[in-house]
C-alpha cells in the first residue's frame, strides 16, 4: 500500500471498529461524530500534505528499511539533516492546523524504541529489535498512524508500580504464555488515540527490579478486544455541538484529542512485543522518546505562534490599531519568543548524534531546555495575544445571536471595525484566539511531553555542573592553568611573584 493522503486516512478508520466512550456513551462511528472530526481532520493534515509536491521534502523520506518513499512520520531518523526536516515538518503543520497534528508522539515512539531494542538485544541476546523492524516495516508500508502510549495513570505516586494497590493503574503483563503475555492496566492522556491505526506502549517511569511486569512495550490494531477508550474533555468542547463560529478552530479543534486507553486482559501476540522485564532498559526508552518528543515543541508550538501573532496583527488592523508604537511592541515581543524557541529547537537537532543502532538522536540537553522555555513562553506570547486582541474575546455573543431578526442586526453594527473588515470575520477571527489562548492549549504547552520539573531533572542531570565548576576554579587561578602559562611563558606562582615586586611600592595616580 502507499502513502495515504487525508481522504484516504479517514477513509481507513472506517474499516476499524474501536471500543469508544464520550460523556458516558459509546460512539460507534467515530468518523461522523462531531466531537472528534475536528481532531480527525488535524491528523489527515500529515497525510495530506505528504502528497504535496511543494511539501514533499519535509513531509517524506525514504525508509532505511525498505528504501521506498513513505510519510516522515513513519522514518527512523537516518541523519541530522533528518531531524532537521522533521522539526521543519512540525512547525509547518501548526501554520496549517493552529493545533496539536497528533502524529508526532508515534513517530518519537518509533525512533525511541527503535534506539532501545538494539541496545537490549546487544546485553541481553534478545531478537526485540528485529521484531520492531519487522512491525516498522508494516507500518511503513501501510503508512500507519500508532499512537504513543507512554503515560500510566500512576495512582499514589509516592509508590512504585508493584506497590501500587490497584496494579492496574499501570500497565503490566498479567501472564506469560508461549505464544505472547496478556496485559491489564490504564493508559492516560494519549494524543490522537481514538483515530490511530495502532497503539505503541512505551513505559511511563524508570522502572526497578520488582517492576519487571510493568517494564512493558509492545504495539497493537486499536481495536484489539479487551481496548477501551475515554475521550477526554476539552474547553469549549461542546461549542462544537452550538456552530462553527464559536467553535473557535471548528476546522481543527484545540489539542491533541486525548483519551484514556483501558487495557482489560489483552492478548499481544510475541511478534509484537518490543519490551517485556528489561527494567534497567526503563530509563533509556523514557529518557530517549522524551528527548524526541521535547525537541519538536519548538516546532509545534512556533507553528502556532505564527498563526496567533498573523491574527494578532490581523485585529489590529480590523480595528485601526496596527500601527500603534504599543501594538507593534507587543508583536515583535510575541515573534522574537517565538524565533527564540525555534532556534532552541533547530539546535538541538543540528548537534543530533548517530547511536550504536543507526538512527540519530537529538541533543537531550537542549531538547529539555527547548520545552522548559515552552511550559513559559507560550504563555507569554498567548498572554500577549489576548491584550491586543481586547475584551471582546471573552464577552462575544453567539452565533445564534447574531442570526436572531430582533438582535443580529445589532450586533453586526456594533462590533463593526475600520472599513472593509465584516463583523463576522472579526467574530471568527478572535475566536480563533479566543481557542488558541484561553483554552487546553496552555496547559498541554506546560504538560505535555513532561512537566517543567521533568525537564529541570534532566537539565541538572546533563549540564555537566561539575565541568563549569572545573572552569571556574582554572580562571580563578585554583586549578593549574596550561594555556596561561603558556602564554606568559613561566609558571603561574613565578609570574605572580615577579607582578608582585613590578608593583610594590607603586600609588594609584590620583588627579
Ligand atoms: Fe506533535 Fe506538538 Fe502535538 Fe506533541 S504537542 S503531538 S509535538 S503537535
Amino acid at each position: 500500500m502507499a502513502m495515504m493522503n487525508g481522504r484516504e486516512y479517514i477513509e481507513s478508520l472506517r474499516t476499524m471498529n474501536p471500543d469508544v466512550y464520550f460523556f458516558g456513551q459509546k460512539i460507534k462511528n467515530i468518523v461522523d461524530e462531531p466531537m472528534f472530526q475536528p481532531h480527525i481532520h488535524t491528523a489527515a493534515m500529515t497525510y495530506e500534505l505528504a502528497h504535496r509536491p511543494e511539501y514533499e521534502e519535509i513531509m517524506t523520506a525514504t525508509s532505511h528499511l525498505t528504501g521506498e518513499k513513505i510519510n516522515r512520520f513513519t522514518h527512523i531518523h537516518q541523519s541530522v539533516d533528518d531531524l532537521v526536516k522533521k522539526v521543519r515538518m512540525m512547525r509547518l503543520l501548526g501554520q496549517k492546523t493552529g493545533t496539536c497534528f497528533q502524529r508526532c508522539v508515534g513517530l518519537d515512539g518509533l525512533n525511541g524504541i527503535y534506539v532501545t531494542t538494539y541496545d537490549i538485544d546487544q546485553k541481553y541476546g534478545t531478537n526485540y529489535h528485529e521484531r520492531f523492524k519487522n512491525w516498522l516495516t508494516e507500518v511503513q508500508k501501510n503508512d500507519w498512524m500508532p499512537s504513543g502510549a507512554m503515560t500510566d495513570a500512576r495512582g499514589d505516586r509516592s509508590l512504585r508500580p508493584h506497590q501500587q494497590k490497584n496494579k492496574d493503574t499501570y500497565l503490566h503483563i498479567k501472564e506469560r504464555l508461549d505464544d505472547g503475555i496478556i496485559v491489564s492496566g490504564v493508559k492516560a492522556h494519549i494524543t490522537g488515540a481514538i483515530n490511530s491505526h495502532e497503539i505503541l506502549t512505551m513505559p511511563t517511569r524508570t522502572m526497578g527490579e520488582g517492576d519487571k511486569e510493568f517494564a512493558l512495550s509492545f504495539a497493537i490494531p486499536s481495536d484489539t478486544k479487551g481496548i477501551t477508550f475515554v475521550f477526554s474533555r476539552q474547553t469549549n468542547d461542546t461549542r462544537r455541538l452550538d456552530s462553527p463560529l464559536d467553535a473557535g478552530n471548528p476546522k481543527y479543534g484545540i489539542v491533541g484529542g486525548e483519551a484514556i486507553i483501558i487495557f482489560k486482559d489483552v492478548f499481544v501476540p510475541k511478534e509484537r512485543v518490543f519490551m517485556a522485564g528489561e527494567y534497567d532498559f526503563t530509563t533509556e526508552l523514557v529518557e530517549t522518546f522524551a528527548g524526541y518528543h521535547r525537541s519538536n515543541y519548538g516546532g509545534c508550538k512556533v507553528g502556532l505562534a505564527d498563526v496567533v501573532i498573523g491574527g494578532s496583527y490581523w485585529t489590529a488592523d480590523a480595528h485601526g490599531i496596527s500601527k500603534a508604537s504599543h501594538i507593534i511592541d507587543k508583536l515583535t515581543d510575541m515573534i522574537a519568543m517565538a524565533e527564540t524557541c525555534w532556534s532552541c529547537t533547530l539546535a538541538c537537532s543540528y548537534e543530533g548524534y548517530k547511536t550504536p543502532s543507526g538512527a540519530y538522536h537529538i541533543n537531550p540537553l537542549l531538547a529539555n531546555v527547548v520545552k522548559l522555555n515552552i511550559t513559559r513562553m507560550v504563555y507569554e506570547w498567548m498572554r500577549l495575544a489576548q491584550d491586543i486582541a481586547g475584551g471582546k474575546i471573552i464577552t462575544l455573543p453567539s452565533e445564534k445571536d447574531l442570526e436572531n431578526p430582533d438582535i443580529g442586526k445589532t450586533i453586526e453594527e456594533c462590533f463593526v471595525g475600520k472599513e472593509g473588515f465584516s463583523t463576522s470575520d472579526i467574530i471568527k477571527m478572535l475566536r480563533l484566539i479566543e481557542n488558541m489562548s484561553v483554552g487546553a492549549g496552555l496547559p498541554e504547552a506546560m504538560h505535555g511531553a513532561g512537566s517543567p520539573a521533568a525537564q529541570k531533572i534532566m537539565i541538572a542531570r546533563r549540564s555537566g555542573i561539575n565541568r563549569k565548576m572545573e572552569l571556574a576554579k582554572t580562571v580563578a587561578g585554583l586549578n593549574k592553568d596550561k594555556y596561561f602559562e603558556s602564554i606568559i611563558g613561566m609558571d603561574e606562582n613565578s609570574h605572580w611573584d615577579e607582578v608582585k615586586k613590578k608593583i610594590k611600592g607603586k600609588k594609584v595616580q590620583i588627579y
